[in-house]
């Protein structure tokens, strides 16, 4: 991808050269015709000859400012001729269509009235890989590139003269509007076959200056490669690769879906959880691909009897949930969870044939009931595991409802929830830091700050069980904000020390970005610890950020343009597009450790990782793989191209002092893990 963006540039360079040529020759050109007419040049050709230079120089230097150097170009032809044709080959870099369609906007306005001049624009415009398609103030083609035409299958003379809304797919027609919006933007058109080419496209308005035409120019490019893989992640990111049913996120999102349909119209809704009984020893009689085989045969025979307004997920190991949509009384509900799931222990308790041997599986199943037992995704899951528990303890049963007196944990949430407002209030938080370190030099490039809570009666509490409960109390954003602050110190103290502290990541919860203060408050803290604000990054989750994203964008773009850095955090969790990313102004993509894991399991799970870098490059993110736990993830990851690791390979989140005691041991060149760079 990296080779296509540096031949895009390339190409660019070559066409401001042919341009700055073509404004030469029609400059001598139309100085002979003006001079053997009058023996005076026309002042308008004049104008219009020096509007040609201007602009073929100004593209000129634009292309020149992006090219690289020799060295670079060198590197683009090698990676072509190895380059991987993958998916993530055709995305298109938000500022070359941009740019481009600037700088032929120019072009065009100042060579529209010369027939000499229009040729050239007319050829430079066919050498380009990119559709042009040239329309007036109305939106009415007037002109399309060779490029365009191959890509919609039609000549030119079919499309000039009609509005280009016609060539645009039905959804995408009102949503197409001809502004000089300086972005790209996506939209669909429809070929002469019927087909659909999904595009990212730039428009720009052709500014005459006195010159007779008017209109705009479009500079489109087919993305559907790109589209396609991003539907392949989302679908990998969804399904459970061993039995390719949902998996635990997509369950949860399901069945928070189920909730909403639930609440808007009164239905109910039970959640089975459901257990392999024994299934450690399964694995370790038979071995794990039989374990796997008898994995799968849940998976397929749960699918098999689920009934009509049902989904089922595999949510971890062996653990397997259902979720039914129910349209009637509790009473009904119950009595038909009792005999399905009595069909249900029958269905699955049938004898498996695996590599010869006859396996018997037997199952436990916990249920439990919204809105009786909870009434949202969390409390449900948890509560049907609370009576999963019961039903292994128990002898003689093999389901259970949920009973709120199986709920100890309810009360200890509750508890938790007073301690942890005492502890921060106390002061009693704390800040660990787990390095960052740079794939090609195995330097470390900066830490994330992540928040550590420990509790005298119980020792660490982990990250996972207090912010929600955080979240839920409003308390995340006192604690956020202090977070910030204890980084700033930090900071502050170790640049008093030792040059290059690297950059110190945050996390970002929602209610903080909901804070109408927000970017002043952050301001502040920086100023307070004399803090630059390059030496800060925020990460904030996908699903936080599609939450509200108007909102967001609009808050990131100030932060952004105080000179933080911004990261997609966990990327791949959530169900936003990359295009719907793209919006926003971010630099890093952080991939969620699940896809680090699955990368040595499967080769589903090295492709996804392999596109997932490929995508980020081309929308010049960088990439930092989270997650990374051993030297065989690292080689992958080397060979892939991310950028930046972390993960227990180098190292557990550390204290601040440990953490400066790392900055200076890998300023000598003494961190341990330097070794795997050498
Ligand atoms: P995260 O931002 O994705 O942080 C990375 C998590 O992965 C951390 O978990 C880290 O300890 C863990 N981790 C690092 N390397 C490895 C590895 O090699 N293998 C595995 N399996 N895990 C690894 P932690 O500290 O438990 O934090 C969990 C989550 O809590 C964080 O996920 C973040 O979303 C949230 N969090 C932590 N600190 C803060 C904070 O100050 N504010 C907010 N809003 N959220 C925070
Ligand atoms: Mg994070
Ligand atoms: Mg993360």
């Amino acid at each position: 991808m990296r080779a296509l963006t540096i031949l895009s540039r390339y190409l660019v360079t070559t066409i401001a050269s042919i341009i700055a040529v073509a404004a030469c020759i029609a400059a001598s050109l139309a100085a002979m015709q003006a001079g053997s007419l009058s023996g005076v040049p026309d002042p308008r050709t004049l104008a219009l000859l020096a509007g040609i230079a201007i602009a073929a120089s100004l593209a000129a230097r634009l292309a020149f400012r992006q090219a690289t150097t020799l060295h670079t170009l060198a590197e683009a032809s090698r990676q072509l001729v190895g380059a991987d044709e993958n998916a993530a080959g055709d995305a298109a870099t938000t500022d070359d269509l941009t740019r481009l369609t600037a700088s032929l906007q120019q072009i065009t306005a100042r060579l529209q009235n010369t027939t000499v001049s229009s040729d050239h624009l007319e050829r430079v415009l066919d050498t380009l890989n990119d559709s042009i398609i040239v329309t007036n103030n109305e939106g009415i083609v007037a002109h399309i590139n060779i490029a365009a035409a191959k890509m919609l299958g039609f000549a030119a003379v079919q499309m000039v003269g009609k509005p280009i809304q016609e060539f645009l797919t039905r959804q995408h027609r009102n949503t197409f509007t001809l502004t000089d919006a300086n972005r790209t933007c996506e939209s669909a058109f429809i070929t002469r076959n019927g087909n659909e080419i999904p595009v990212s496209y730039s428009c720009s308005r052709i500014d005459t200056e006195g010159f007779s035409a008017q209109g705009f120019i479009i500079a489109a490019r087919d993305i559907s490669e790109r589209k396609m893989t991003e539907r392949r992640i989302r679908y990998l990111a969804k399904i459970d690769a061993l039995t390719k049913i949902p998996n635990r996120m997509q369950f949860q999102h399901l069945l928070q879906q189920m909730i909403a349909r639930a609440q808007k119209d009164a239905l109910q809704i039970a959640v089975l959880y459901l257990d392999v009984d024994h299934f450690k020893e399964i694995n370790d009689t038979y071995g794990h691909t039989a374990g796997d085989t008898c994995l799968e045969s849940v998976a397929s025979r749960l699918t098999r009897i689920l009934p009509e307004y049902a989904v089922s997920g595999r949510l971890a190991g062996d653990e397997f949930a259902i979720a039914i949509e129910w349209k009637g009384p509790h009473d009904a509900l119950t009595a038909y969870l009792q005999s399905f799931s009595k069909h249900l222990l029958t269905d699955l308790g049938r004898p498996l044939i695996v590599q010869g041997h006859e396996i018997h599986m037997e199952l436990s199943i916990g249920i439990a009931c919204y809105p009786q037992h909870g009434d949202n995704v969390i409390d449900l899951i948890r509560n049907a595991d609370a009576a999963l528990y019961h039903t292994k303890r128990s002898t003689d049963s093999k389901f259970e409802f949920f009973d709120a007196q199986m709920n100890a944990a309810a009360v200890e949430r509750l508890m938790l929830k007073s301690k942890l407002r005492r502890s921060y209030e106390l002061d009693e938080l704390l800040v660990h830091y787990q390095p960052k370190v740079d794939v090609k030099t195995g330097a470390v490039v900066g830490a994330e700050a992540l928040v550590r809570w420990e509790l005298s009666e119980r020792g660490l509490v982990l990250p996972s069980e207090f912010i929600p409960l955080a979240e839920e109390t409003n308390l995340i954003v006192p604690i956020g904000e202090w977070v910030l602050n204890q980084v700033c110190a930090d900071l502050s103290d170790w640049q008093h020390r030792i040059a290059g502290t690297g950059r110190i990541s945050v996390n970002l919860s929602l209610k903080q970005l909901a804070q109408p203060n927000f970017t002043s408050r952050i301001q502040h803290i920086l100023e307070r610890h004399k803090i630059a604000p390059e030496a800060l990054e925020l990460e904030i989750t996908e699903t936080v950020l599609m939450r509200d994203p108007d909102h967001t964008i609009k808050i990131l773009e100030q932060l952004s343009a105080l000179g933080l850095t911004l990261s997609i955090d966990d990327f791949g969790t959530g169900y936003s597009s990359l295009s719907a990313l793209q919006q926003f102004p971010i630099k890093t993509l952080k991939i969620d450790k699940s896809f680090i894991r699955d990368i040595l399991v499967n080769k589903d799970g090295t492709t996804i990782v392999s596109a997932i870098i490929d995508l980020a490059h081309s929308m010049n993110m960088d990439v930092v793989a989270e997650g990374v736990e051993s030297e065989l993830q690292l080689s992958y990851l080397k060979v892939l191209n991310c950028d930046v690791v972390q993960g227990l390979l180098f190292g557990e989140p550390m204290t601040a002092k440990n953490y400066f005691d790392l900055l200076v041991a890998n300023s000598q060149g003494n961190a341990s893990y330097q070794k795997w760079f050498a």
